[in-house]
C-alpha cells in the first residue's frame, strides 16, 4: 500500500433508515481506516432534495454511534475538509462541471422534462447519450450563439457528462480484481442539476478528491457507476489521487435468491434496520447487543480464516483482512444473528448488561432497588438468554410471586405424601438462619429420602412452586437468591394451589 494516509469515508443518502447493508458498508470502511490508523469520514450526500428524509440523518449518526463506529470527522464533528453534508457544498460543484464542458467533456443540455419524457414514450430504450445525443437540444447540437443566447437568457439546463464512443474503462477493485465496462453502454449522466446542485456523479468524485480520500467500500450496486467516475477522475485530471474501491458482495435474501431489501423484514419476521426506524422495530428495538449486531455484519461477506466466528470490535480491526472478504452476496441469517447476541450475551459480564436489562424490566413495570441483586439474576440467568427481553421472561419470578402455575405440571402426580413434604421443609426452612444453596440441597434431598420420594418427584413441584414453570436455573441458587422467607411464602402459597 502507498504512504498516503489512509482516509475511507462511509457515504450515505439520507432517504430513511439505515438499512443492514448500509451499516455493513459503514463497518467495513470504518475496521480498514482502523487498521491502517486512518480516518473514518461520514460525508450526507443529500444532493438529491427530492429524496431526502427529516431525521434520517441523525438516525445515521445514532446507528454509527451505537454500533461503536462513531466517525472521525462528520457533519456534526468536522474536521478540516467541512462542510460534510453535500448540500452545504453546493457552490463548489459548479466550477467542476464547467471545467468540463470547457474542455469538452461534458455539455450543457437544455431539453425540458416534457421533451425528455417525450422521447422516452415513443424511442424504445431511449437513453440521452451517443445515439441520440446530435438530435436534442444541447451544446453539442446546437450552434454556439443559439447556446450563448440560452445561456444569457438564464434558461434552465443541466451540465452532462459527454461519454466517449467505443472504449473500455478499467479499474483494480480491491476485492474484485481488473473490472471493465464498455462505454458505448452508458449514457450521459447529468452532473449538475438545473437547480445548480450536483448529481451523486459528480459530487462524489469531486469530494472524494477534495476530501482526500484513499480508499472506499461501498455496495456491489454502485460498480455500474463506477466507469462514470473514472471517467471523471481522469477528466479532471486527478486520477492519480483517484480512492481505491472495494465494491462489497451483496447481502441476499435468507433463501440466497436476490438482494435483501427493506420490504424482507416486515414480509419475514426479522430487522432490517440498526435502530428502530419510524415504528419498524430495528435490531436494537429488538433486543440485540451492538456487539453481537456489529459481529454478525463483519461475518457477512468476510471471516478470518480461522473457523472462529466470536469477535469484539477491536480483535475485528486487527483480524480484518480485503484478501478474505468473498465476491460472492453474503446471505442473511436472522437465526445465526440470533446465534450471535446469545453468544454475546454468554460472553460478556454481567455488569455490561446492567443498564440493558433494567430497561427491560423497567418496561414491564419491575423496579430494580438493588443493584447487586440484579447482577446476580443476571448472572445466573444469562446463558438462557438470547434476545434482550428474554430476561423478562428469565428473571420476573426473581421480583414477584409467579402470576400462576404450571398445575399441569403436578396436580396429576400430587399425593399426600408431597403436602407431608413440602410442610415439613416449611418446618425445616423456619428453623435455618439463612437459606444456603449447598445446604439447603442437601437436606431437602435427604429429606425426600427420609420420607421415601424421589428428589425428582418433588424438585419439580419446588421449581414451579418458586417460579411458575418448567424453566430457569438450578432451582437451589434460585431459592438462595429468593432468600429464606420469600421461599416460605411461595411454597405455603402454592401448596393452597397444588392441593385445592
Ligand atoms: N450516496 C451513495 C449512497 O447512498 C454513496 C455511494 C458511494 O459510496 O459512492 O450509498
Amino acid at each position: 500500500m502507498s504512504d498516503k494516509r489512509v482516509r475511507v469515508r462511509f457515504a450515505p443518502s439520507p432517504t430513511g433508515g439505515l438499512h443492514l447493508g448500509g451499516v455493513r458498508t459503514a463497518l467495513f470502511n470504518y475496521l480498514f481506516a482502523k487498521k491502517h490508523n486512518g480516518d473514518f469520514v461520514l460525508r450526507i450526500e443529500d444532493t438529491d432534495q427530492n429524496r431526502y428524509v427529516e431525521g434520517a440523518e441523525q438516525y445515521i449518526i445514532d446507528c454509527l454511534n451505537w454500533c461503536g463506529i462513531t466517525p472521525d470527522e462528520s457533519p456534526v464533528t468536522p474536521g478540516q475538509y467541512a462542510p460534510y453534508r453535500q448540500s452545504e457544498r453546493k457552490t463548489l460543484y459548479r466550477e467542476y462541471a464547467e471545467r468540463l464542458v470547457m474542455q469538452g467533456h461534458a455539455y450543457y443540455a437544455f431539453d425540458t422534462a416534457e421533451e425528455l419524457d417525450k422521447n422516452r414514450k415513443e424511442i424504445p430504450n431511449f437513453q440521452y447519450g451517443q445515439v441520440y445525443r446530435d438530435g436534442l437540444r444541447n451544446s453539442l447540437s446546437l450552434p454556439q450563439h443559439l447556446v450563448d443566447q440560452l445561456l444569457a437568457d438564464h434558461t434552465p439546463h443541466v451540465i452532462r457528462i459527454k461519454i466517449p464512443a467505443d472504449q473500455t474503462v478499467s479499474f483494480t477493485d480491491m476485492i474484485r480484481g481488473r473490472v471493465s465496462f464498455e462505454t458505448n453502454t452508458i449514457d450521459d449522466k447529468v452532473l449538475l442539476k438545473a437547480d445548480g446542485m450536483p448529481t451523486y456523479h459528480l459530487a462524489v468524485v469531486v469530494d472524494d478528491y477534495l476530501m482526500k480520500i484513499s480508499h472506499a467500500f461501498r455496495g456491489e450496486e454502485w460498480l455500474p457507476s463506477a466507469p462514470i467516475h473514472l471517467l471523471l477522475w481522469d477528466y479532471l485530471g486527478w486520477k492519480a489521487d483517484m480512492p481505491q474501491w472495494a465494491h462489497l458482495p451483496l447481502i441476499l435474501k435468507p433463501d440466497g435468491h436476490g438482494k435483501l431489501s427493506k420490504r424482507d423484514g416486515a414480509r419475514l419476521g426479522f430487522p432490517v434496520f440498526a435502530l428502530d426506524w419510524e415504528g419498524t422495530e430495528g435490531f436494537s428495538g429488538m433486543g440485540f447487543l451492538p456487539e453481537a449486531f456489529v459481529n454478525f455484519l463483519a461475518t457477512l461477506g468476510w471471516n478470518d480464516g480461522s473457523g472462529h466466528e466470536i469477535f469484539t470490535l477491536d480483535e475485528l480491526v486487527t483480524k480484518f483482512s480485503i484478501d478474505r472478504i468473498s465476491k460472492a452476496g453474503a446471505r442473511f441469517d436472522f437465526e445465526k444473528a440470533k446465534w450471535f447476541n446469545a453468544e454475546w450475551i454468554k460472553k460478556v459480564k454481567a455488569e455490561r448488561l446492567k443498564v440493558e436489562v433494567k430497561k427491560v424490566l423497567t418496561d414491564k413495570g419491575i423496579i430494580v432497588e438493588d443493584d447487586t441483586y440484579l447482577l446476580t439474576i443476571i448472572e445466573l440467568i444469562k446463558d438462557r438468554c438470547t434476545l434482550l427481553p428474554d430476561f423478562y421472561q428469565q428473571s420476573a419470578y426473581f421480583f414477584q410471586t409467579p402470576a400462576g402455575y404450571d398445575l399441569n405440571a403436578v396436580k396429576p402426580k400430587w399425593t399426600n405424601e408431597k403436602t407431608d413434604f413440602f410442610k415439613a421443609i416449611i418446618e425445616q426452612l423456619k428453623s435455618t438462619e439463612k437459606l444456603i444453596a449447598a445446604d439447603f440441597e442437601a437436606s431437602f434431598k435427604a429429606l425426600a429420602e427420609e420420607k421415601g420420594l424421589k428428589t425428582g418427584d418433588v424438585m419439580l413441584p419446588f421449581r414451579i412452586m418458586l417460579v411458575g414453570g418448567k424453566f430457569g436455573p438450578h432451582v437451589f441458587d434460585i431459592a438462595a437468591l429468593l432468600g429464606k422467607d420469600e421461599t416460605i411464602d411461595r411454597v405455603e402459597k402454592a401448596l393452597i394451589e397444588f392441593t385445592a
